[in-house]
């Protein structure tokens, strides 16, 4: 298999440190709130490179770790009046269910920094004792200037990153860009744990090096996740880990591109998101998992409505052909396969090596969904009411293979907004484009009484069911 390689920004060969069991480690959410459709590209793209590996007969160990200590979670819980670790125990679980709705598998293991303090504090005490670390009362840095490699991932030099950093220079680091490693406790009622260096808590990007050693062990094959961790957050990783072990942290980085809204980054700060659990309202979390992986990982997509309803129809497509299979199959007179059948499934089954050189090619989805849609059409005209049973066997069980491994196919499909429904939706915002609001706020009346209300955000229209 070929991977495009952040690292050294090129297409590489992928070998495998040991064949026999891959380790990957994502980057994981930070669990402040539910997880919007963003978010959920690193955890299904990756969640399908692992799935592929397993297809493939690689044993995977796959780790994503849960930030459960962070600025965004305390701030949450002060407006709440919750504890923080009430927030990010609540927003675990709600993450298990989006996950498991798109059909990503369970991590080997999901870490918590919470838990995994007393390996964090003495990952730092070796940084100090090695010089790479030092204290200035009660915080520590990593002293970026002492890691030679300091910028290898997102190319960089030094001289720039002092330059570009100058703005908010915090006089009491030796370099602009030496970045917190432990962090000391400002108020009495902060959340903080006991250390060498007083009470505080961990900097964001420690967690990762430690986890990834923790649960996988010295170099590991693949360290992915969204490409805007590339800066700061892996290139600190790399930093720690290798300063530490003198050893690559990781052979390959892999980083997915961004799901965008108008051109912009999704994402929770700037408010310009959608809820995979709001989403899911609207549409089948199959239709939601198709969609993110009817793109190549390392190309932009731009949510909207019109793409989700395209992703709709064409999964729909896959499903209708497996229901027609399944019917074929039920209804077939013929037991035995016939000479000409046995002609014509060695033909299709070619259509896997086509899947699966896709695949190979950096994890071009995309092109394997195409690989799909052939073999239906072929599939379409190559069955008939008099095919056999053992000839429709075959092909719905290689068919329900490739599909497997997108993740797709797996679920019956839950109940979905009719199409009639989202044609309102669409009538009303072209009455409002038109300034035609008696109009718009008839149609809204209308899906009222077929119980779904609308929400105008500044996104768009959100469409949710009543819930009764
Ligand atoms: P966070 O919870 O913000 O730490 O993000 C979890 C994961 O989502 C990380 O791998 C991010 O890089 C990734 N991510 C965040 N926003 C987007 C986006 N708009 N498109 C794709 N990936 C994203
Ligand atoms: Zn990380």
């Amino acid at each position: 298999m070929k991977i495009y390689n952040t690292l050294t920004r090129k297409k590489e060969e992928f070998i495998p440190e040991n064949e026999n069991e891959i380790k990957i480690y994502v980057c994981g959410p930070t669990v402040y709130n539910y997880f919007h459709i963003g978010n959920a590209r690193p955890f299904v793209v990756f969640d399908t490179l692992r799935k592929y590996l397993e297809y493939r007969g690689h044993h995977v160990k796959y780790v994503q770790n849960f930030t459960d200590v962070d600025d965004k979670i305390i701030n949450r819980a002060r407006e709440e009046g919750a504890t923080p670790s009430e927030i990010s125990e609540k927003y675990i679980r709600e993450y298990f269910k989006d996950a498991e709705a798109l059909n990503v598998k369970e991590a080997t293991a999901h870490p918590k920094v919470t838990e995994n303090m007393d390996e964090i504090i003495l990952f730092i005490e070796t940084l100090i004792q090695k010089g790479y670390a030092y204290e200035v009362q009660g915080d520590i840095y990593f002293d970026t200037k002492k890691f030679q490699e300091y910028g290898k991932l997102s190319k960089q030099n030094m001289e720039e990153l002092d330059s570009g950093s100058r703005v908010e220079v915090d006089t009491r680091k030796r370099n602009p860009i030496d970045f917190a490693l432990w962090k000391a406790q400002k108020q009495q009622d902060e959340i903080s744990w006991d250390s060498p260096w007083g009470k505080g808590r961990p900097g964001w990007h420690i967690e990762c090096s430690v986890m990834s050693s923790k649960y996988l062990g010295g170099t590991i094959d693949i360290h992915a996740g969204g490409q805007d961790l590339i800066f700061p957050h892996h290139e600190n990783e790399i930093a720690q880990s290798e300063a530490l072990t003198g050893k690559p942290m990781a052979n390959y980085w892999m980083h997915n591109e961004f799901i965008n809204i108008d051109n912009e980054k999704m994402s929770k700060s700037k408010g310009n998101f959608f809820m995979v659990r709001d989403i899911l309202k609207e549409y089948d979390p199959e239709v939601v998992r198709f969609f993110l992986i009817s793109g190549h990982y390392r190309s932009p997509i731009n949510f909207s409505r019109e793409l989700m309803v395209q992703a709709r129809n064409a999964l729909s497509r896959l499903n209708n052909a497996k229901t027609n299979m399944e019917h074929l199959l039920e209804n077939a007179e013929n037991e035995t396969i016939q000479p000409e059948e046995s002609i014509k499934l060695e033909a299709l089954l070619r259509y896997k090596q086509k899947f699966i050189d896709t695949m190979e090619d950096d994890l071009n989805t995309a092109d394997a969904i195409s690989v799909v849609f052939e073999l239906v059409r072929e599939i379409n005209s190559s069955v008939t009411d008099k095919s056999s049973r053992a000839f429709m066997k075959a092909l719905y069980e290689f068919f329900m293979e490739l599909t497997a491994v997108l993740g797709l196919l797996q679920k019956p499909q839950t109940q979905e907004v009719d199409a009639d429904i989202l044609k309102l939706v669409e009538d009303r915002e072209q009455a409002r484009k038109e300034k035609n609001f008696a109009r718009a706020d008839e149609i809204r009346d209308v899906l009222k009484e077929k119980g779904f209300t609308l929400k105008d955000t500044t996104q768009g229209v959100k469409i949710e069911r009543i819930d009764h």
